[in-house]
């Protein structure tokens, strides 16, 4: 017999299941040979959580997906963070919160946003945003 049974075989270079459709590893994953479907996506999750969810993308720390904190959206940084790094940002992110990144005064309760021209990081006391909208 020819034809069909020509073919060579192929096996899934994980599970060694006989394969009927071959699958591609990507390179990143380390793998020669060809995978079957169930294979592919398992590898595919792993590392897909490999390079997003266990590493911080600050110091590249990877202490774990459990040990991760997801950063917050105002400090302009995508992805997870580690437990130092989170605690830096914040920090970073209270300071800036308190006073006024002018004059220094602590801006307590009532703080004003600066105005996207002004280009300042943090918050104005009452009085330095009073006299830069008036002119
Ligand atoms: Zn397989
Ligand atoms: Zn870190
Ligand atoms: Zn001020």
């Amino acid at each position: 017999m020819v034809g069909l049974f020509s073919k060579e075989k192929a096996f899934c270079t994980v599970c060694k299941k006989e394969l009927s459709h071959k699958h591609k590893p990507k390179k990143s994953w380390n793998v020669t040979g060809s995978l079957c479907g169930n294979c592919h996506v398992d590898l595919m999750k792993e590392h897909f959580e490999d390079d997003n969810d266990n590493k911080c993308v600050l110091c590249g720390a990877t202490p774990g997906s459990f040990n991760l904190w997801k950063s917050k959206k105002e400090w302009g940084v995508q992805g997870w963070l580690c437990k130092p790094c989170f605690d830096q940002k914040e920090k970073q992110d209270d300071e800036l919160k308190k006073f006024c990144c002018l004059c220094g005064a602590k801006v307590g309760f009532i703080s004003y946003a600066p105005k996207k021209e002004w280009n300042l990081k943090g918050q104005v006391c009452k009085n330095c945003w009073n006299s830069r909208t008036k002119n």
